[in-house]
């Protein structure tokens, strides 16, 4: 490329859907992330819980590369190596048994909620197609996807939504309980909202949720996309909770960044996914698979989940400590390292303008929702990483402390 690109040619090229910050990442390697002008960040964001063995890992440049070299992309015309390999550690280590491939975590909801709909019609005929939801949760921005979550800011203006789907308060026994009935055909959980919070279901909920489906025969459909891989110091989150589902779906870290989701299954509720009845030109994709396979191996070494606990335990502690020290935090909550401080309330509301404090020193952060501040780091992150990115919250929480809340937005790069 020969055009010099900066920020600023973001407005002139790109839809306006997204806002990105002012500096442009250019290079990253582990933990630590250069932007075009070398500015060194910590990042305890992990590109939203995708990088979760950090920036450039040697095993998973190495799987790329190497395959590569071999195949790219030959379409689900034909299968490939990579995709079966993948597909069969999946279900060596996982309650399922099928595995379907996407790209992206909305498309592996996309897939379990159009299996959903076959099962129960297939199941209990036409009439049992109802999706039962938690209010608040996130599944992805097909329309389909965007329907189930129930959040009125991404589903509203698109015109008339996907119909069938009933809602209910996360976490309220109650309500799941009088929500599902013999016309439904999957319940649809995240275990712990993520884009809504960081908030973790609790087990009974889940536990209900188990019975209440095995009892109305409907799928129970946990969207990992977000708690799995790792990433609660357990493989998947229903193995932390003890509640096996039906179908889960996950995308975000199965490719530490490339690309990659999936929708796993019994081989009892895959079988209503029969021939022709969906699809993907990429899904399976060999370059895809191979990082996938790179990424699942590393994973699921023991000293990578036991280390998301000691890295846990670390980080609770010390953002509990700055967070009341600077008044800034009132709780710090998650499992594993999917973290979520909870603003106070001078800052509610104000999560967006936090995280550019935060990367202005240095250290890159997400929101989940406007009053929570969200971590989800590399599952493999140095100590000293951990200990560089808080020291440099801890300048920020300072000047986030001096600072009059109003004047956030006009200081900020
Ligand atoms: C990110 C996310 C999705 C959507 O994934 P995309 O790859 O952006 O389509 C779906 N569900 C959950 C729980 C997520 O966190």
């Amino acid at each position: 490329m020969t055009t010099a690109v900066s920020r600023d040619l973001f407005e002139l090229v790109m839809a306006p859907n997204y806002s990105p910050m002012g500096m442009v990442p250019v290079h990253g390697s582990g933990s630590r992330l250069w932007d075009q002008d070398g500015v060194e960040y910590i990042d305890f964001a992990g590109g939203i819980a995708v990088n979760a063995l950090g920036h450039c890992h040697p095993a998973l440049v190495r799987a790329l590369t190497e395959q590569a070299e071999r195949l790219w992309h030959v379409s689900n015309i034909y299968t490939n190596e990579p995709a079966m390999r993948l597909a069969y550690e999946l279900t060596q280590r996982t309650f399922a048994e099928r595995v379907f491939f996407a790209n992206s975590g909305a498309e592996a909801n996309e897939a379990a909620f159009k299996l959903a709909r076959r099962y129960g019609i297939n199941t209990g005929g036409e009439a049992k197609y109802e999706i039962v939801a938690a209010r608040d949760s996130f599944h992805g921005r097909s329309l389909f996807t965007v329907s189930v979550a129930g959040q009125p800011k991404y589903s509203e203006g698109f015109g008339p939504p996907i119909q069938g789907i009933r809602h209910v308060t996360y976490n309220d026994v109650a309500e799941l309980e009088a929500a599902v009935s013999d016309t439904t055909c999957a319940v649809v959980l995240e275990p712990v909202l993520g884009e809504s919070g960081v908030l973790p279901a609790t087990q009974p909920y889940l536990q209900r949720a188990r019975e209440l489906c095995s009892k109305h025969g409907a799928l129970l459909i946990f969207d990992e996309v977000q708690t799995g891989m790792g990433r609660l110091g357990t493989l998947f989150a229903y193995e932390h909770y003890g509640v096996v589902p039906d179908v889960m779906t996950i995308a975000k870290a199965i490719g530490c960044g490339f690309p990659l989701a999936a929708m796993l299954a019994t081989a009892n509720a895959a079988q209503h996914l029969s021939v022709g009845t969906h699809g993907s030109t990429f899904g399976g994709n060999p370059l895809a698979c191979a990082v996938g396979e790179a990424a699942l191996h590393h994973i699921c070494r023991p000293e990578v989940l036991l280390g998301v606990t000691s890295r846990h335990e670390y980080l609770v502690s010390a953002l509990g400590k700055l967070g009341e020290r600077h008044d800034l935090f009132e709780g710090v909550r998650g499992i594993g390292l999917l973290l979520g401080c909870v603003l106070t309330e001078r800052w509610r509301g104000k999560a967006r303008d936090v995280v550019k404090v935060f990367l202005d020193h240095g250290v890159m952060v997400l929101q989940a929702g406007s009053d929570v501040i969200r971590l989800a780091p590399s599952l493999v992150i140095d100590q000293r990483d951990l200990e560089e990115g808080i020291a440099r919250m801890e300048v920020a929480a300072v000047r986030l402390r001096d600072t009059e809340t109003q004047a956030i937005q006009s200081t900020q790069i």
